[in-house]
């Protein structure tokens, strides 16, 4: 698309040119957001788009993440030790400055911002900054920058750094470091935790131009190595120069003098290498970095190679959208970041989808659920990181069976959050920075982790049609997680149901009833039916395996006849509260609950997403009252196609009315603050369900919004909301584009945004790839030629059922 958006942010404007994201002016301000928003990475790693010339300080903050990499460390927060594992933010190999005309280096050099933009170009994965800056003796000098974390080579990053004298000669002094002195210091709130991760293992310089730092986690003892090269350029020709060796042990770094003349520029080319010793690469990663710096190609050539791989992933992966560049840019924006966050690289590592991406270290890095919004992106473009992610649950399969086991469960049950080792990871106290006080944390209690993890395995084999994969891994996921399941229900004679007690629902704000001792709730309607779900997914998963496989896996997991009845059972008899009027209680007791004054607290707070801290700090309990966070019965309905819930419903012997999801959609939007990003995905998907074209319009602004304007308010500066950005996709593909990969067709009924005139993308379905261009008239449909004799797919194109082979095209004209 041409032609280029402008949007207001807190009155700064950020333009946004389909493929591009740039901003103008500099303000400290707003540094910390656009640092999250230009962070570059390749899904082994991230580097935050911060300030190539500074560390840490009031208004910038340079993350470096590496996949998977994390450390545990003890802090004594009101005379308790609480423990915390963070992804480590690693040392920043991108530090390079320079001082115009001076012998000796001064730190506190007054410098002048007199012009400034900074530009992310998604098509390349590239970030550019230009600027001209005034230093104290009135030199004024035009630096123009790009960097790369390159998405070829997964540990090369590189920097080209311009340097063009305006209106003075001499001598430029440089400084390049490799920086190992930083800490975990990106969330405010966590300040009182004890944030230093990374110990020296030695440091200095190798041949002319190399230097390297080896550092090692504190506690997990992983080894973290960077080297990095400098070379610099006059006049198109390298340039030999002498340097100047700083070693502070968790610092390295060089200091060289140039010579450099007015309106001539001088160019810094830095190529660093970052290897870990959890690559599971041979050889030391100290000796890996120091060779990979060394052999690197020039900045232009890796740059190529880069370029050439991220355009591999937009032929795949982009989405276009005719008349509508906001929603256009906004949706690649999310796409660039996701890929950045897991890529083809992640299925040679050990890690998973952070909710908050390599971005930032809100929530420390860990993983939650978040990656069900993400899966149908991943399994329907890159389905071998879709299997990575699910790889690293199944490599933690024993953690979750230990889990299960010591809360007195069977089967395995995944911790709520997951980082390096799969044990429960989710902090026992939080702290409110409402009050400053530090509070009990009971969110572990959201056992619907499991179910995410059964629906993730089992969605992604319905999209990627790999039955290997189900065989060898996902089988073993899901009966596992039915096993803890059925071990999480209990059967009443009185009613003649099966309860469950003790959990908590998405909706984080409902902990336990008011007053109750015990942590979590009875009857999460949508755990109760999710457990269902899981439980006939699991039945159907042994039907669909070999025999041989069959026998073996239920022997071992424990699936015996007995307990397959009792599934069965289950799955007829679950308990679900459903009020008179057809409301759908989220969980037992939910109806007795007080109504919040929502008019008041809006009109005292303006901002009430965190209603919780809110209360908390009035000294109530959001407990207390019919508030909720985020949806929660609703993600029913966003998860299942309605008549697969009718049909859940109905196999339980629950009656629903016709009007029922309008009537719940109404009923708890009413009562939800939306205290996370997640809450405007489900309510956007659900309302589109209802027909309600303008409503769903308004939270799909939402949605694009919610990270590039940071719509909460500073909560995107510590990292991205994965989870939003995976659902801005889904809602674009499956509401809007009305295409969903049943498990016998593809169904596509697109009710395209009366702004959008045409879109187009891929899908890879069952190994095929599928190209879906829509208008408001006609659907074409294409199977791309090629993958062998396979036969096609079949397709319900607005109710009618067709196959269509490959290297075949079908246009077909939707009826007003
Ligand atoms: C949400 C969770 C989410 C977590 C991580 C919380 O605010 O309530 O649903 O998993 O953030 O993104």
């Amino acid at each position: 698309m041409k032609g280029s958006s402008t949007r207001s942010v807190n009155n700064k404007r950020e333009q946004l040119k389909g493929w591009e994201v740039v901003y103008r002016g500099f303000d400290p301000s707003l540094e910390d957001l656009r640092e999250t928003l230009c962070t570059l990475g390749n899904g082994y790693m991230g580097i935050r788009g911060a300030a190539t010339e500074s560390g840490a300080s009031k208004v910038h903050y340079p993350g470096t993440y590496i996949a998977g990499i994390y450390n545990t460390l003890a802090t004594r927060i009101s005379g308790k030790k609480i423990y915390n594992e963070d992804m480590v933010n690693c040392p920043n190999c991108l530090l390079l400055s320079f001082r115009v005309n001076k012998k000796k280096w001064n730190e506190k050099e007054k410098i002048e911002i007199l012009s400034y933009k900074q530009e992310l170009d998604m098509k390349k994965g590239v970030l550019a900054k230009s600027r001209r800056i005034r230093d104290g003796a009135g030199n004024v000098t035009r630096i123009d920058e790009t960097r790369v974390v390159n998405m070829r080579y997964p540990h090369l990053v590189s920097l080209s750094y311009r340097v063009t004298p305006e209106n003075y000669s001499g001598e430029l002094l440089i400084r390049s470091f490799i920086d190992g002195a930083v800490q975990n210091m990106g969330v405010a709130r966590y300040g009182e935790l004890n944030s230093r991760h990374l110990k020296p293992v030695s440091a200095g310089a190798l041949g002319d131009d190399l230097i390297y730092l080896n550092m090692k986690t504190n506690n997990s003892g992983i080894a973290i190595s960077e080297a990095s090269r400098l070379r610099i350029f006059r006049g198109g020709k390298r340039r030999p120069y002498k340097r100047k060796i700083i070693n502070r042990k968790d610092v390295i770094g060089c200091e060289l003098s140039v010579p450099c003349e007015k309106k001539k520029t001088v160019e810094i080319e830095k190529v660093c290498a970052v290897f870990t010793s959890r690559d599971g690469a041979p050889g030391r990663p100290g000796d890996n970095a120091a060779a990979a710096a060394e052999k690197a190609p020039s900045f232009r050539s890796l740059s190529g190679s880069h370029e050439k791989a991220w355009k591999e992933l937009w032929r795949e992966c982009d989405i276009k959208i005719e008349k509508d560049l906001f929603s256009e840019t906004i949706l690649r924006f999310h796409i660039f970041h996701l890929l950045q966050s897991a890529s083809p690289h992640n299925t040679k590592i050990d890690a998973a989808l952070a909710a908050r991406g390599l971005h930032g270290e809100s929530y420390r890095g860990h993983i939650f659920w978040d990656e069900i919004f993400v899966f149908p992106f991943m399994s329907s473009h890159l389905p071998k990181t879709a299997e990575a992610l699910l790889m690293y649950r199944y490599r933690r399969l024993g953690a979750a069976r230990k889990y299960a086991k010591k809360n007195g469960y069977k089967g395995s049950m995944f911790p709520w959050q997951s980082g390096s080792t799969g044990d429960e990871e989710t902090q026992s106290v939080h702290l409110n920075p409402m009050s400053g006080k530090w509070g009990p944390d009971l969110s572990r209690n959201q056992r619907h982790i499991s179910f995410a993890i059964a629906y993730n395995v089992w969605r992604h084999w319905v999209i990627s049609g790999d039955s290997a994969f189900m065989r060898d891994y996902g089988a073993e996921l899901l009966l596992s997680i039915a096993m803890f399941c059925s071990s999480l229900c209990f059967f009443d004679k009185k009613d003649g149901r099966y309860h469950t007690e003790g959990l908590m629902g998405p909706d984080e704000f409902h902990e336990k009833l008011p007053l109750s001792q015990r942590a979590g709730l009875k009857d999460n309607a949508y755990s109760n039916v999710l457990i269902v779900w899981t439980l006939l997914r699991a039945m159907e998963a042994l039907d669909i395996l070999p025999e041989k496989k069959r026998k073996e896996l239920k022997k071992r997991i424990g699936v015996t006849d007995k307990e397959l009845a009792r599934w069965e059972d289950i799955s007829r008899k679950m308990n679900v509260i459903i009020s008179e009027d057809g409301i759908i209680s989220q969980f037992a007791g939910y109806f007795g609950l007080k109504e919040l004054d929502w008019n008041a607290y809006r009109a005292k707070y303006k901002n009430i997403h965190r209603m919780d801290r809110i209360l908390k700090a009035e000294g109530k309990s959001p407990d207390e009252y019919k508030v909720a966070k985020q949806a929660d019965v609703l993600m029913l309905f966003y998860l299942l196609p309605l008549k697969e819930v009718e049909g859940l419903f109905e196999r339980l012997g629950y009656g629903l009315d016709r009007d029922m999801l309008r009537k719940n959609y109404l009923y708890y939007e009413a009562r939800t603050s939306h205290g996370s990003t997640l809450s405007k995905v489900v309510h956007c998907y659900v309302s589109h369900l209802l027909g309600m074209k303008k409503t769903a319009w308004e939270w799909f602004q939402g949605v694009l919004e919610a990270d590039i304007h940071d719509v909460k308010g500073g909560t995107t500066l510590e990292g991205i909301h994965t989870g939003i950005m995976g659902g801005s996709i889904d809602i674009a593909v499956r509401a809007f584009a009305g295409v969903y990969v049943a498990e016998d067709v593809i169904r596509v009924e697109p009710r395209l945004p009366s702004g959008w005139k045409r879109m187009g993308f891929r899908l890879r379905v069952r190994g095929r790839w599928v190209r879906v261009k829509l208008s408001r008239r006609e659907v074409h449909v294409k199977l791309e030629a090629g993958g062998g004799k396979r036969k096609g797919l079949v397709f319900e194109i607005n109710g009618r059922k067709k196959r269509i082979t490959p290297g075949r095209e079908r246009r077909i004209k939707i009826k007003k």
